[in-house]
């Protein structure tokens, strides 16, 4: 992309309304725009890192074995109505009445929807264990709609559900999320850690929450600061094995690592005094097991391999997708703007040319250009007319992760500077070899196309 022939509205001034620095960043770099309380335009730099995001939240989910496919945002209320739900939910769901005057809702959630489509289609052990989930745009009309989009009121949402005849199989499905949850996260840059949550009004009783560390967390957390060493990495794994699911899952809960609504201070104190460690986290994620609850008041029975009909044991599954870009610009940010992890940066690399115009720096650049996206990468040339400190400030801000700079000196002496945005270092190479530098850093990254 050319930043000529782009759309990136970049503001000068700091928005009063963002409080934090996320929200700042966001606003300032034109990746998104409040059309209301709570609710946002993507633009198109924002748009790109929240489809980067998806993808790799749906790659992950499908290596686990996991079902895609979509539901509506808005529903019938009747499925709701027969869940109890309709109106344990309260204030937070938004009630919308059609022109034939019957109840709907714009979707905070999917439980209802999913388990009427498995009662529907389902009825055999034989076809199970699944998994559907999909990734949607969610309502929840929150009391204070704030930090942009960390708490929207519409925001996209991975939900995933799965159905199990035992709750034995449905505790696999449970440990399989954490796994590829683990797995998403860390491709995004992040480290999410798993804490034993509560089940609130979802209901259940297994429940881990994954958060980020960062001070402008909404949730109190308290941990062993050994679980901040454990990392996935690039191990295999059998979603299948249900031994190598359950070892990672005790291998990442077995330290404490609790949200304040289930600390318990007594075996926090277990905890050697030098690793007990509270702070404040963002809540991007969280899986449930919640056994027969929507199948029971639902009617969503199997048949057993003895012949006998039971309610089909669930769990639900859910990622924050939108609120995620809140969550890594806070986790990775410095004063000057965001730095975006390799996964999901919306460009792989920014070419500055320090003298537009120049016969030769203009020439440099397209073929930096052109080598870059012959190999399937995607630049961001400013080719603009602007002086160089506007250009590297523009840079700065979007955080794009790595810079090639090209100025009339430098390519006298045959060379292009590659500066990393993250530790901020440089160093003089031939464009052959700039372009040789990007290709290798990103073949460790698996990251999608952007739109
Ligand atoms: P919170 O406690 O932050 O209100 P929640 O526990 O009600 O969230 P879940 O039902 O667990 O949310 O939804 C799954 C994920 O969706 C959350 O982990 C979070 O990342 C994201 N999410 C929930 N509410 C919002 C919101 N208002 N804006 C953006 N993302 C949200
Ligand atoms: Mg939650």
């Amino acid at each position: 992309m050319r930043l000529s022939r782009y759309f990136l509205p970049v503001l000068k001034e700091n928005p009063s309304e963002a409080q934090i620095v996320s929200h700042r960043y966001m606003l300032r770099a034109g990746m998104i725009k409040q059309s209301a309380a709570g609710i946002y335009s993507w633009l198109p730099l924002g748009f790109k890192v929240l489809k980067k995001i998806e993808t790799i939240v749906h790659e992950e989910q499908m290596r686990a074995g996991h079902i895609p496919m979509l539901m509506p945002t808005l529903q019938s209320a009747d499925l709701w109505k027969e869940s109890g739900r309709y109106d344990d939910y309260g204030q937070e769901m938004l009630r919308i009445s059609d022109r034939h005057g019957r109840d709907m809702l714009y979707g905070p959630t999917n439980e209802e929807l999913i388990t009427d489509i498995f009662r529907s289609h389902v009825g055999s052990y034989k076809d199970l264990p699944l998994t559907l989930y999909h990734i949607q745009w969610k309502f929840r009309d929150e009391i204070r709609p704030r930090f942009g989009v960390m708490r929207g009121r519409e925001f996209y949402m991975k939900d995933g559900y799965n159905f199990d005849l035992t709750k034995e199989d449905a505790l696999h499905a449970y440990n399989r999320h954490l796994v590829s949850y683990l797995r998403s996260y860390e491709r995004m840059g992040l480290q999410a850690i798993p804490m034993r949550a509560d089940g609130g009004p979802i209901g259940g009783d297994y429940t881990h929450e994954f958060l980020v560390l960062a001070e402008t967390g909404e949730s109190e957390v308290f941990y062993d600061s050994a679980v901040t060493d454990l990392t996935f990495g690039d191990r295999e794994i059998d979603y299948d094995s249900v031994e190598q699911c359950q070892g990672v899952l005790e291998e990442f809960t077995s330290k404490y690592a609790r949200t304040d609504e289930t600390h318990d201070e007594a075996l926090f104190n277990e905890v050697p005094e030098d690793r007990r460690r509270v702070a404040r986290g963002i809540e991007v994620g969280q899986i449930f097991y919640f056994g027969t609850k929507y199948s029971e008041a639902m009617g969503a029975n199997v048949q057993g391999p003895d012949g006998k009909q039971s309610p089909v044991h669930m769990g639900s599954h859910g990622i924050g997708v939108s609120r995620l870009l809140g969550a890594i610009i806070e986790a990775s940010h410095d004063e000057k703007g965001i730095i975006w992890p390799e996964g999901v940066t919306p460009f792989h690399c920014g070419i500055v040319n320090l003298k537009q115009g120049d016969e030769e720096a203009d020439a440099a650049c397209e073929s930096l250009y052109d080598a870059l996206t012959a190999v399937g990468l995607e630049p961001l040339y400013d080719d603009r007319k602007e002086r160089a400190g506007g250009k590297f400030a523009t840079m700065d801000l979007i955080g794009l992760p790595w810079r090639i700079t090209v100025g009339p000196r430098g390519l006298k002496n045959g060379v292009v500077e590659l500066t990393s945005r993250r530790s901020g270092e440089s160093e003089e190479l031939s464009p052959e070899a700039a372009v040789q530098k990007i290709v290798e850093i990103y073949a460790n990254h698996q990251t999608g196309r952007g739109f």
